[in-house]
């Protein structure tokens, strides 16, 4: 058995979820970052345990020909990034295999079963950069004291000074220095998390596209209840091409999380807009809102066409976030219900629905597995047929999945159709391992890649009632 310092050679033949390579020696797994599948690499070892370890490339003996450039020079210690070096073709293709290989080893798909599911080439970007709507850049210095803006090295608080993102808006870099400028200038210092003093700790940048021009957003997360001076930003960030808004966010808490509460607004109204398809959608600096919105209508338009709608139907949305699905869904449909656990994505859920003249879709808070049981049991009771027995669920769960209880409800509620979006094949495989063998079948399934360069796989499927 290998113990820390020893020295292995390995054929890298896979990539762990956060874009390690993965080799084995014997029955022995190894994760080793900045190897990539097809690579024969020499590594040390740096932890050992019982069946894995984690080992650090020393030199890389064969390279993979799906190897390219890094093309952004913070890449390694940045690790937001963790398949840069992997070919785009390459990286499609690993997220496709990830999700045939969830569906066999954990769904408990054999291979002749997934013949008769209709699974589709994934559908990647044509412009796999700069395809990220939202940033948070932290503010700090270096060991001369110099102002910084950039990125937290991987799994470390320590600052990686870097404005230029290849994923981020190309106008980010503007927005930053121009604030780090405006700091320097008039000496307002950045936030140290170690003695908790100073004043600025993060900017957050969004932007989004209002038929077509551009909306940008920018809120300073101070420590502090103003921000000197900040008429003088104020008129250099207007002059940046789309600036919409322009606020703080106060946030005194010695915390890792990174906005506060409260915000004050400097310039233009609190949100933006976006519009997905021919739905707009206000964004405050708190809401969550998908950060790839040219591959969201990718997959959302996927979702849609699965749950096959001609106007007939009712549709619950669990897990609906501020209603994207939902409103899409309520175009094509008579009745829409969502759920979701966050009360302020229901506030903007129903503010999105009205600013679109939705008033086809009710929104409730709560946990999906509390929620759907609930109502199911009182629309029972009242004979509320729609509402117990809706042609149509559709569900966008986190990255754990849907929970037992919540599925069981599903199935109670016998839909023709489920559609079911997800950020993780693993907890995908294993919900449908559960519905295949609960009178539903897997149809479809379609994988999207909405984060480039990263391990992240998000696909959708279609599960059909067995008559
Ligand atoms: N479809 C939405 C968001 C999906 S992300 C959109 O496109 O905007 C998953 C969502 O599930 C998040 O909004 C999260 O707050 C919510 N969530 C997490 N656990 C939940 C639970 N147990 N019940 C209901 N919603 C939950």
């Amino acid at each position: 058995m290998n113990k820390k310092g020893d020295v292995i050679e390995v054929d890298i033949t896979d990539f762990s979820t956060d874009g390690e390579g993965i080799g084995k020696t014997d029955a022995f797994t190894w994760f080793i970052k900045d190897s990539v599948i097809g690579d024969r690499v020499r590594a040390v070892v740096m932890k050992t345990k019982k069946s894995y370890g984690y080992a650090r490339v020393v030199e890389i003996l064969k390279e993979s020909k799906d190897r390219v450039e890094l093309r952004c020079p913070v890449a390694r210690p940045c690790g937001g990034c963790a398949l840069q070096s992997v070919s785009y073709r390459a990286q499609l293709a690993f997220k496709q295999n990830k999700v045939i290989n969830n569906l066999i080893r954990l769904g408990g798909f054999s291979r002749e079963a997934l013949e008769e599911v209709e699974i589709a080439p994934i559908i990647g970007m044509k412009e796999p950069w700069h395809y990220r709507n939202k940033a948070q850049y932290p503010i700090g210095t270096d060991r001369e004291g110099n102002l910084i803006a950039g990125f937290y090295a991987g799994r470390t608080h320590s600052i990686i000074p870097w404005t230029n993102c290849l994923l981020g808006q190309k106008k980010n870099r503007i927005i930053l220095e121009t604030i780090l400028d405006f700091m320097r200038e008039h000496h307002i210092s950045s936030y140290d998390e170690t003695t908790s003093k100073g004043l600025v700790r993060h900017v957050l940048i969004r932007e989004g596209k209002d038929q077509g021009q551009d909306q940008v957003m920018v809120c300073i997360i101070i420590n502090g209840k103003s921000l000197p001076k900040s008429n003088i930003l104020i008129e250099r960030l207007k002059s940046i091409e789309g600036m919409t808004s322009i606020s703080l966010n106060i946030n005194t808490q010695n915390t890792n999380v990174i906005m506060g509460r409260e915000i004050l607004q400097l310039f233009g109204p609190l949100t933006i807009t976006d519009s997905i398809g021919d739905i707009a959608f206000e964004i405050s600096p708190l809401s969550f809102y998908q950060v790839n919105p040219l591959q969201t209508k990718v997959l959302y338009d996927k979702a849609l066409e699965f749950a096959n709608l001609t106007g007939k139907e009712t549709v619950w949305d669990l897990y609906c976030g501020i209603g994207t699905i939902s409103l899409f869904l309520a175009r094509k449909a008579k009745q829409v219900y969502g759920v979701e656990i966050v009360e302020a994505a229901i506030l903007d859920a129903k503010n999105n629905a009205k600013k679109n003249h939705i008033t086809n879709a009710d929104f409730f808070v709560g946990k999906a597995e509390e929620v759907l049981p609930a109502m199911y049991q009182n629309a029972l009771k009242n004979g509320n047929h729609q509402q117990s027995h809706p042609d149509v669920i559709v569900v966008d769960p986190p990255r754990k999945g849907c929970d037992r209880a919540c599925l069981e409800t599903m199935v109670a509620m016998q839909p023709e159709r489920m559609v079911y979006v997800s950020c993780d094949s693993a907890t995908l495989a294993r919900d449908l391992k559960y519905l295949t063998a609960n009178g539903y079948q897997l149809k479809k399934v379609q994988t999207v890649d909405q984060f480039p360069h990263t391990s992240h796989v998000e696909c959708v499927a279609l599960i059909q009632r067995v008559k």
